[in-house]
């Protein structure tokens, strides 16, 4: 997809952009496609995404594909993924950098034209020679100007400066950090077009932003360096300056950044381990903005209150145990139908067809308030289905001794006459085993409930022995009777 060029042409000259920039919103998300879609890029995506629908603004997408040897399409089809899982939908898009590279030509040779850029054919050996000299100096290593008054033959290899300006100073107020300041004298002329005749990431990035007037860059505080640099290429082009807020970094638990290292990061993982996407977003929400103490935010509600103004500038760290919390909060309160449809490739995966059991549904309501995610819902509802191989060992050394023999014993044969296999019969079933042996509720019931699941939470044991079926239950007491007997 293009963007329609009338719009992109009259923008660079257009005077009036700035009443129109404050009229809409428009955010963009700008991931290099270099990866999959990592927890970070997602909480960049989830507030930029915020921004614009609770301003009515638009939400952009784009691909910035131009490091063409770490770039995929794989790794393009895993952040359209990640953020359809997300439900994080985009309003224009997705636009790929390395379509518009003619269009970031233009701009370079614009600049070029009006001197606000030169060719550059400086050595690779003069620039190490510049650094060694500037190192020793203990100055910050800078490129120095050589060229800039040289006229290179634009026919020879070369690369092409941005001419920033000497003077002065870069002044811009950052949503989350607040104002900030650079002077020029410590900005580089920066490379804007490499020998290979390719734009480099602070230009696109500029142009791009112009074109599809961009009026928030919100993104990670590890470009804030940048931003300078890009406002003075924008100014040098006469376009407008948008609004920044830099988002703090997210740390792991041991506070270093968060990476790979710190276990599942790709946001396609949280579907394989069974958390639910509103209760990821909702935890990445948490992650550098909060609303007074509140943790639970709908999506209605996130949309409703989230503010640039709330985002902190301090990092935050990464917590799975909050995020397992927020998740069982979903799996408990969301539409059992809902979670059914989701647990049930889950169920799949551990080789269950849900239709040859109890409707899942049911299962679900029994079941989840004892899972923190869809995964060990899964592994906790896999007995009302199927015969276990084994006993939870603690659960079988504490319910299956032989002491339980004759409790098992009893109640198989009363169960096995009842008239109905519904939960109050099996309640009495149980009783009057209880009463006929004159013996405690649990000495009978334990030992049922161990055979019947395995030693696997679960609810009121009339209610699960219901679930799971007579001939199931019946099966199951005998196997546990058969293991007790072989282990005495
Ligand atoms: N493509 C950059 C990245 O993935 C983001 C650039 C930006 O947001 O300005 O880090």
């Amino acid at each position: 997809m293009q963007i329609p060029a009338g719009r992109t042409a009259s923008l660079i000259k257009c005077a009036f952009c700035l009443g129109h920039r404050i009229m809409t919103i428009r955010t963009r998300f700008a991931p290099s496609p270099t990866g999959y879609l990592h927890v970070g890029g997602a909480r960049t995506a989830l507030f930029s995404w915020l921004f614009a629908r609770k301003h009515g603004g638009k939400f952009i997408l784009r691909i910035e594909d131009t490091d063409l040897e770490r770039s995929t399409k794989e790794s393009v089809n895993a952040i359209l993924e990640g953020m359809t899982w997300l439900g994080l939908d985009y309003d224009e898009g997705p636009f790929y950098q390395t379509h518009r590279f003619e269009r970031y030509n233009e701009v370079i040779d614009e600049l070029l034209a009006k001197g606000l850029a030169y060719r550059c054919d400086c050595s690779k050996e003069r620039l190490e020679q510049l650094r060694e000299e500037q190192k020793a100096k203990k100055l910050k290593p800078r490129y120095d100007g050589f060229c800039r008054t040289r006229d290179v033959d634009p026919d020879k290899p070369h690369v092409v400066r941005f001419r920033n300006p000497e003077e002065g100073s870069v002044v811009f107020r950052d949503l989350v950090r607040g104002t900030i300041r650079v002077n020029n004298a410590e900005l580089d002329d920066l490379i804007i077009r490499r020998s290979d005749g390719s734009p480099t990431y602070n230009l696109t990035v500029v142009v791009d932003d112009a074109d599809m007037e961009i009026t928030h860059v919100i993104r990670g505080d590890d470009h804030i360096n940048n931003t300078p640099r890009q406002i003075n290429l924008l100014k040098a082009l006469g376009l407008p300056v948008p609004e920044y807020a830099h988002l703090p970094m997210i740390l792991g638990d041991d506070g270093a950044r968060l990476s790979k290292r710190h276990g599942a990061v790709s946001v396609m993982q949280y579907l394989h381990d069974g958390f639910l996407p509103e209760a990821l977003l909702n935890y990445l929400v948490r992650l550098g903005w909060s609303h007074g103490d509140q943790e639970i935010f709908s999506l209605d509600e996130m949309v409703e209150l989230f503010d640039l103004a709330e985002v902190n500038k301090a990092p935050s760290t990464f917590n799975t145990e909050k995020l397992l919390w927020i998740n069982q909060h979903y799996i408990k309160h969301d539409d059992p139908k809902r979670i059914a449809r989701l647990l049930s490739p889950h169920m799949g995966d551990l080789g269950i067809d849900p239709a040859e059991g109890p409707d899942l549904v049911q299962v679900v309501e029994a079941q989840r308030e004892r899972a923190s995610t869809l995964v060990e819902l899964a592994r906790i509802s896999a007995f009302y289905y199927r015969d276990f191989e084994e006993f939870d060992e603690k659960a079988a050394k504490k319910a299956l001794k032989s002491a339980a023999i004759e409790p098992l014993k009893a109640v198989r044969q009363r169960l096995e006459k009842l008239d109905s296999w519904v939960r109050e019969d099996i309640h009495a079933a149980i009783e009057a085993t209880v009463k006929a042996l004159e013996t405690g509720f649990g000495k009978v019931a334990m030992p049922v409930r161990v055979a019947v699941t395995g030693g696997a939470p679960s609810p009121d044991l009339d209610l699960t022995m219901e679930m799971v079926g007579r001939e199931a239950c019946l099966r199951r007491i005998d196997k546990a009777i058969a293991w007790i007997e072989a282990k005495t």
